[in-house]
């Protein structure tokens, strides 16, 4: 049998096209939303994912405001700034970047943002809405993502076999709960898995975040599979510096149905979902 041909999803255009849809409704509505980033410390990875998001958002015509505290800030001094964002009129989301220095606790803050500006669906309510099933409440913006590239190869999810490699709480989760939100049948792998292996191959849409580099083999993929690549691994590879993903990509073309590349899959549509949600909480604010 020859290889099949395995259909690249493209994220980044999929993302430009949402960006687009975005700002042109935000015109229409006549409203120019308003996020607020808190970023602490100097990790190099938050500080490229920050001026991304920056940048989307200025593409946009959105405003955006940036408070950097230093690595070692006391925790009661990053409790007040949130709680003042979150009381601020002028302010509609608010996006505190993961992940905090370690003598924060990242609970304790996520739980001072005020639900309705939740753009990045982290807080309590949200994730207790998203987990009832209730709508109304903001997603996180990754998973999100996943399941729009999902819906890119297929027009509905309904009943589908879907398989989630992850369980935490930013993306695995989540994602699990938005996929049940789309009738699929849905399984959760994690880490105490037993036969990986196994699961991978009874899936027909397969969400890999474990943050394990190229974890899933190709062989395991069943035939015709759509396959969503969260995972982002700076590698370098004959002196060249270059990003893989928690699936071994050059062993499943061929054999799955539609790959989301890395990077240009997951990755800018988290950026167009964090827009999205932004909008939403100015229009209902
Ligand atoms: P995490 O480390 O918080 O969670 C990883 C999960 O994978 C855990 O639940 C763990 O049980 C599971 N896991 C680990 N090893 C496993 C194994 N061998 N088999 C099965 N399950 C296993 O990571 P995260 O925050 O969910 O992120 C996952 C990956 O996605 C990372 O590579 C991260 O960089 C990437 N990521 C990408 C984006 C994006 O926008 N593209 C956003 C967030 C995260």
């Amino acid at each position: 049998m020859s290889p099949r041909e395995t259909v690249i999803i493209d994220g980044k255009a999929e993302a430009a096209a949402l960006r687009a849809k975005v700002a042109s409704e935000a015109r229409r509505a006549a409203v120019r939303p308003h996020l607020a980033i808190i970023l602490v410390g100097e990790d190099p990875a938050s500080h490229v994912y920050v001026r991304n998001k920056m940048a989307a958002a200025a593409e946009a015509d959105f405003r955006v405001s940036l408070l950097r505290l230093p690595a070692d800030v006391a925790e009661a001094r990053l409790h007040r700034e949130i709680v003042a964002r979150s009381e601020a009129a002028e302010i509609d989301g608010i996006l505190l970047q993961l992940p905090l220095p370690d003598h924060l606790d990242r609970r304790a803050a996520l739980s001072l943002i005020a639900p309705g500006k939740d753009v990045d669906g982290l807080t309590p309510v949200n994730a207790g809405l998203l987990a009832q099933g209730v709508a109304g409440g903001f997603a996180p913006c990754t998973p999100l993502g996943c399941v729009h590239l999902a819906k890119a190869a297929h027009r509905s999810l309904e009943g589908m076999e879907a398989l989630v490699v992850g369980r935490s709480e930013l993306v695995g989760r989540p994602l699990a709960a938005l996929l049940l939100r789309e009738d699929c049948t849905v399984t959760a792998a994690h880490s105490r898995s037993r036969d990986l292996a196994g699961l991978v191959g009874r899936a027909e849409l397969l969400f890999v975040a474990a943050g394990v580099a190229e974890l899933v083999r190709g062989s395991w993929v069943r035939e015709g599979a759509t396959v969503v690549d969260v995972g982002i691994h700076p590698r370098v590879v004959g002196g060249e510096r270059r990003l893989v993903g928690d699936v071994a990509r050059g062993e499943v073309l061929g054999r799955a149905g539609a790959l989301t590349p890395v990077p240009g899959g997951v990755g800018p549509m988290t950026v167009a979902y964090l827009l999205r949600n932004l909008l939403e909480a100015a229009l209902r604010r």
